[in-house]
């Protein structure tokens, strides 16, 4: 198959993209790519009544965001475009008259107010081969009627005409061969006169076809329409260029059964969404991946394995080896729980394993937001300091938790560890320190932790607690990266200043 393989992510905007949407569009991908095909993007917008300003742009700007490349759309351009349904009108109104002259498509006039009279007085209501002769349409009407009708402007839609009783076969890449019945199938609306546009499955399909598609990637929500894409491809004499389809698994709640939702994300506290979205209609904002401080490689490493794995316990894997390795042998078909947490985990990871100077970038703009001006720091200093903390993180603004000692001086000191630590002869202690640090002419962690530690062992005194209390002075707290590492990072003259500081701010309990 190789180079002849085209994929389409095909959303519909009519919201921001939901996360489900974005492990769809990143299988695709990875399919795509591994097989030296092609991934295309198409807008599916024929549904003018929930068209949402601004979700195309958020599509593609969370796609680019995850690195999700696309060879052929509405921006790229492409062969086979255009690729927004609502420049193709033309296209879809000539296949919808190729239907109409070879039989298999029919013209319905019923109104709302005719079907629902139908609904209410047939149980199991479907439009389809056992109604269809008593409604009014074009197979029960006489065709000057029909024309009359139609000249006089009356609204109309256009039917499919699902022949009865037929076994339409889905060749479903992780189900198997799937069958369904055509009875249970209704005669579905391909087209509607009033706003002269026609219905997702007949856009859908069509653009499947003209865009030689060669597998259909979708989630399980859209199984039941398989069998219309079937019936279709065969109705316009495409059959030999059948789809092969692949419809992933749900994603499910993470803390029990059913679909995940927004309302998930809400109540456990999680984005549902790549990017933060403000409706444009209400203002309601919705947190997103992006904005809540996740790696884009953490988020497509977590999502690539809700639904799918390596064959073994590989967890790590980047977009180039999620690409090698990627394969719908190894998709589950059972729906894969959301453990939002492990987002949090991958993140970690990617933090750990990120090369200091890019997190540094990263870290500059949190340092900005805690009003420190990074441009006071040199580079290199912002560098170190973050690959000597960054292993304590899951998120990058959590690094201003674990380094602001870095950039400010504490000034006000743990009151636990002033209680346990600062006992009555550590002042005198303290001032002994300095003295011993200023003796130091290598200021680096190797050279200067031996001599404090002699000096601490010469002396005969408590190891943990006098360190204790010089980490208390220069920290704040008893917490953080290795002592010596933190002194040799601030230097002689900050170290001792923030020791003589600590002097004379911390009260001296009473014995
Ligand atoms: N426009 C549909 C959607 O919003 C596409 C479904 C499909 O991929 O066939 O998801």
């Amino acid at each position: 198959m190789s180079d002849n393989v085209r994929v389409r992510f095909a959303p519909s905007p009519t919201g921001p993209l939901h996360i489900g949407g974005v492990r769809t569009a990143l299988y695709n991908y990875l399919f795509a790519r591994q097989c030296g095909g092609k991934m295309i993007l198409r807008i599916e917008d024929t549904d003018s009544q929930r068209f949402v300003p601004g979700a195309e742009d958020y599509i593609n700007e969370a796609l680019a965001w995850l690195g999700i490349g696309i060879d052929e759309g509405v921006r790229e351009g492409g062969p086979y475009g255009p690729y927004k349904q609502s420049e193709r009108r033309d296209i879809y109104r000539s296949h919808v008259k190729l239907l109409l002259d070879a039989g298999k498509a029919y013209i319905a006039f019923d109104t709302p107010s005719e079907l629902e009279a139908a609904r209410s007085e047939r149980q199991n209501f479907q439009y389809d081969a056992s109604t269809r002769g008593t409604m009014r349409n074009s197979l029960t009407l006489p065709a000057d009627e029909v024309k009359a009708l139609i000249d006089g402007g009356a609204q109309y839609v256009v039917r499919f005409k699902v022949e009865p009783d037929r076994d339409v076969e889905v060749n479903d890449l992780l189900r198997g061969k799937v069958v369904i019945n055509s009875n249970v199938l209704d005669d579905k609306v391909l087209y509607k006169s009033a706003d002269d546009l026609p219905t997702y499955h007949l856009a859908n399909i069509v653009d499947d076809h003209l865009m030689k598609i060669s597998h259909v990637i979708r989630g399980e929500e859209w199984l039941p329409s398989a069998p219309l894409h079937v019936l279709l491809y065969e109705a316009f004499g495409w059959a030999d260029t059948m789809p092969a389809f692949v419809h992933l698994p749900l994603l499910l709640k993470p803390d029990g059964k059913g679909k995940l939702s927004k309302r998930d994300g809400d109540r456990l506290g999680f984005p549902v969404f790549p990017l933060l979205w403000t409706d444009p209609a209400t203002g309601a904002v919705s947190r997103g991946y992006r904005e809540d401080g996740y790696l884009p490689e953490a988020v497509v490493n977590f999502l690539a394995l809700l639904g799918w794995n390596p064959g073994d316990d590989t967890e790590i894997m980047s977009m180039d080896e999620l690409i090698a390795k990627f394969s719908f042998a190894h998709c589950s078909r059972a729906g894969a729980k959301f453990a939002y947490e492990k987002g949090a985990w991958f993140n970690h990871q990617y933090i750990s394993e990120m090369a200091d100077d890019r997190l540094a970038e990263l870290f500059k703009p949190v340092l900005a937001a805690n009003g420190v001006d990074a441009g006071a720091f040199a580079d290199d200093y912002i560098v170190r300091v973050v690959s000597l903390v960054k292993n304590r993180v899951n998120f990058v603004r959590e690094l201003w938790d674990v380094s602001r000692f870095f950039f400010v001086a504490p000034v006000e000191y743990e009151a636990k560890s002033v209680k346990k630590r600062w006992s009555a002869d550590m002042p005198s202690i303290m001032e002994e320190l300095i003295g011993v640090l200023e003796n130091i002419g290598d200021f680096s962690s190797s050279a200067a932790e031996p001599v404090v530690l002699g000096w601490i062992a010469d002396k005969g005194y408590h190891l943990g607690n006098v360190m204790n209390a010089f980490r208390l002075a220069v920290v704040g707290e008893c917490k953080g990266p290795h002592m010596f590492e933190i002194t040799e990072l601030l230097g002689k003259d900050e170290t001792v200043s923030r020791i003589r500081r600590a002097i004379r701010e911390i009260a001296v309990p009473e014995c």
